[in-house]
């Protein structure tokens, strides 16, 4: 008998949440679960979102949106039955992390409190969105779940870090004080279409600085490594994850892994753009090395990362070209 992950093929009459929907992954998510059928509700303050990407899903009749913070005040859902959440709600680029620390830590503390109660509430199924990050500038390699990371608490990539290690940690106490059924997502570097053209992080940076012909800023010497997962890929991890039944973290990614030169290099041949390369400052505390092991989710789902990096670049690219 197979012990793999049975899915879905339709969730029609099934109610999803989605805190953070006018974001990149999580509109691509909202999306992928309209296509299947699902009432979507999405939440948004805007703070890193975009109106276009919620302008994108207000197209299917069974979305609806609310803007609201949701560390202040979330919508009033009494009547409302909601069957799974997924808390997607934090900015994530490494330069909102010096400008927005205070929003990161209350909406991944007190943001994701509020969710969890809702779900408690409502007996939904709850998914936490944490991030590599948690493994830090990680001494393992690649990094497994039961790696427990080497992290900086008072460094200027905390605010992040330590506030999604506060969800995971918040998340797995009210699975084991009062039975929640949850799940948690380790989600490494991920790109694609509906980021923000300046959104600070390596991908788009590259892309629109090849476009334009401008210098691409590689940071250090570029020797760092990262591991490159196209967003509906991402979306297809946790869909796997959400409908396992482990509460355990689950890494989520692509395993290919690039130094941030060859990317650099990479994504100039791709656009044959004229552009240099320069070499900028290597921020304090930047992992060193990062790629995804991802044995734990293949061994409970059939997840595979479908899009090459090639194509993934040439999808991105497509789509700044296209704002
Ligand atoms: P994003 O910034 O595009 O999406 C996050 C969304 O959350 C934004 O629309 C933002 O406005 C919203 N938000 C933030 N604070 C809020 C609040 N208080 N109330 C309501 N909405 C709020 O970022 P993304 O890259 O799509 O990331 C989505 C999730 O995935 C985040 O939780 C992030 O930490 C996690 N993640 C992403 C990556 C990645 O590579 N993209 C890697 C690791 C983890
Ligand atoms: N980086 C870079 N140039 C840029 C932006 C980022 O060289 O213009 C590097 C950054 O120092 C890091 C890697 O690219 O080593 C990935 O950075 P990103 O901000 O995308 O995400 P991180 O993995 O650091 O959270």
């Amino acid at each position: 008998m197979s012990t793999k992950v049975q899915l879905p093929t339709s969730l029609k009459g099934k109610t999803i949440l989605v805190a953070g929907a006018a974001g990149f992954v999580p509109s691509t998510l909202c999306e992928f679960y309209l296509n299947l059928d699902a009432k979507v509700i999405g939440l948004d303050n805007f703070i890193t979102g975009s109106q276009s990407n919620v302008d994108i899903l207000n197209k299917y009749e069974n979305f609806t949106f609310h803007e609201c913070n949701i560390y202040e005040k979330l919508p009033d859902f009494s009547g409302v039955e909601i069957d799974y959440i997924f808390s997607l709600a934090s900015p994530a680029s490494p330069i909102d992390f010096g400008l927005i620390p205070m929003e990161i830590m209350r909406v991944n503390s007190e943001g994701t409190l509020a969710l969890l109660e809702l779900a408690l509430e409502k007996k939904a199924r709850f998914l936490e969105a944490s991030t590599s990050e948690v493994y830090g500038d990680p001494e393992v390699h690649p990094q497994t779940e039961d790696y427990v990371g080497h992290v900086n608490t008072l460094g200027p990539r905390a605010c992040y870090d330590e506030s999604k290690r506060f969800a995971e940690a918040m998340t797995m106490s009210f699975h084991k004080k009062f039975g929640l059924d949850t799940r948690i997502i380790r989600i490494f570097n991920t790109y694609g279409p509906r980021m923000r053209p300046n959104d600070g992080r390596v991908i788009p940076n590259f892309i629109n600085q090849a476009m334009n012909g401008e210098d691409i800023t590689v940071y250090g010497d570029g020797s760092q490594t990262r591991s490159f997962c196209y967003v509906t890929d991402l979306v297809d991890a946790i869909h796997n994850v959400m409908f396992s039944d482990d509460p355990t973290p689950f890494n989520c990614g692509n395993p290919d892994e690039y130094t941030i030169l060859d990317a650099a290099k990479f994504i100039i041949k791709a656009l044959d753009s004229k552009s240099k390369i320069v070499f900028k400052d290597l921020p304090k505390d930047d992992p060193k090395r990062r790629r995804p092991d991802l044995t734990k989710l293949q061994s409970v789902s059939d997840y595979a990362p479908k899009i090459s990096f090639e194509e993934g670049i040439k999808r991105t690219t497509e789509y700044f070209k296209s704002l």
